[in-house]
């Protein structure tokens, strides 16, 4: 007897669930409690799937077998209250999708990095020949693509909204690169309630497979005892040498795998000490795999990553400019300020969450050289760094940010957009933020043509 699913939320994975549900021929409902978009409409209505917008009918809803439940809606909607009142069972789009596909899982979380890693595996396997499709956070809904199935391999980008719907699903190869406290509205103020989530990327592993994580991270190390990993461990480091794993020197990724062997990071067409991170996670999923070491650096040389992740935008009169506006909590910024030895004129600023600075005290003391505050409140920036950066300026918007940045930086610099905070008090989004520094440098450097080079 066919089912009755109720859909909450419709965006891209609530659809993909939708069709995913309907083709197995259950009875199905979407409901969003805001306005969906014209193609999701579109979508729906050519398949004759009931839905409605704009509130949730709760005699519909709370008379359901299952819930698929967006990662958006939170513990604390009313409706989902009533759902739990209810007893009824909650699922996360890629939990329902899992138990429909036969193929193997690459499940990758983290506070940051995850878009990096999943990227860039994603990247080398497909490049490496495998069918594999890409999903979770990005691309198409894992749902959607497993109604008519034609991969071998997913790669999946998991957050911890995600993971909480999730019970029986079961990671091939789980990769946790770090966990710094984020989202902690959705978790009760209760830090280590959100590590629990984060960990329940490794529930259900069995010893064929394998858990990668950052070996360096103490909350992840304090937490593994606690849980009680079946999975065969595979620690990867910036700092030590482990029997079965991977480290990140100054000049090359080591790798003791099935397989030992070394690539100079020289290779690696990413930046940074995080980003080695990101890469040996996922070079360590394709070695696994049964790739060697000459396929895997062919495959990744021409890998690009996403936008806004510390992007090259331009250099002008010899200052390079840095794009890094995903970087909206103070790790991400550590990072950025470290993957420098140039002299930096940082815009950093917005909605801050509460931020505990002082982890960047000694990078901000020794390498940054200016500090352009861009937000309505500069107040917690200033409270910060007050006293270590001499020169401390405010903006309250891109335009103004940039031009104090030109005017201060000099031949040799870097001017760096790695913002600490969210972004909704000036732009609409991240990618907003972002976009709109690079237009206003490429604004620059076309009023200066003949010196300068995009990037
Ligand atoms: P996520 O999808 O987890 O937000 P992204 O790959 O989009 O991660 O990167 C978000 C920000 O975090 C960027 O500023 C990026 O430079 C930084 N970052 C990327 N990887 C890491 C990492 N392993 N540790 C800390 N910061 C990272």
């Amino acid at each position: 007897m066919s089912k009755r699913i109720s859909i909450l939320g419709a965006g891209e994975s609530g659809i993909g669930a939708a069709l995913l549900a309907k083709s197995k021929g259950e009875t199905v409902f979407v409901s969003d409690a805001g306005n969906i978009a014209e193609k999701f409409v579109q979508e729906l209505n050519n398949l004759t799937i009931h839905f409605e917008q704009g509130g949730h009918n709760e005699n519909h809803i709370l008379t359901s077998d299952l819930i698929i439940k967006s990662p958006g809606i939170p513990e604390k909607a009313p409706i989902m209250k009533k759902i739990r009142a209810a007893g009824i069972p909650v699922v996360s789009e890629i939990e329902y999708a899992a138990q429909y596909s036969n193929a193997k899982f690459i499940a990758i979380t983290g506070s940051n990095g995850k878009t990096t890693t999943t990227l860039l595996t994603y990247h080398l396997l497909k490049k490496l020949g495998l069918k594999v499709g890409l999903a979770g956070n990005i691309g198409d809904s894992l749902a959607k693509q497993v109604v008519d199935e034609q991969f071998d391999y997913y790669v999946l980008e998991l957050s911890s909204f995600q993971l909480d719907d999730m019970h029986r699903f079961r990671a091939d190869i789980a990769v946790l690169l770090n966990i710094t406290p984020d989202h902690l509205d959705r978790y009760d103020y209760n830090f280590q309630n959100y590590i629990n989530s984060k960990f329940r990327i490794v529930q259900n592993m069995n010893k064929q497979n394998y858990f990668i994580y950052s070996g360096d991270d103490t909350v992840i190390q304090n937490n593994l005892v606690l849980k009680n990993i079946a999975a065969t461990m595979l620690p990867i480091f910036l700092s030590k040498q482990s029997e079965f794993g991977a480290l990140a020197t100054s000049d090359k990724l080591a790798f003791s795998l099935n397989q030992k062997f070394e690539i100079p990071t020289l290779n690696i067409p990413l930046k940074g000490k995080h980003n080695m991170i990101n890469a040996m996670a996922a070079i360590s999923v394709a070695s696994l795999l049964g790739f060697e070491k000459p396929q895997i650096e062919t495959a990744i040389a021409d890998f690009q990553n996403a936008p806004h992740r510390l992007e090259p935008v331009a250099i002008l009169d010899g200052v390079e400019y840095i794009n890094d506006s995903k970087a909206t909590n103070v790790d991400s910024v550590w990072y950025a300020l470290d993957s420098f030895t140039k002299p930096i004129v940082w815009i950093a600023g917005g909605v801050d969450k509460g931020n505990d600075y002082s982890q960047l005290n000694d990078l901000v003391k020794t390498r940054v050289k200016a500090l352009i505050c861009m937000g309505v409140d500069n107040a917690p920036l200033h409270k910060a760094f007050d006293t270590l950066v001499k020169n401390i300026s405010d903006t309250a918007s891109m335009q103004q940010a940039v031009e104090k940045a030109s005017a201060i930086a000099e031949s040799g610099d870097v001017v760096l957009l790695s913002p600490a905070c969210a972004s909704f008090d000036l732009f609409k989004n991240y990618m907003d933020r972002g976009d709109q520094f690079k237009i206003l440098v490429n604004e620059l450097m076309s009023a200066n043509k003949t010196k300068n080079q995009a990037i």
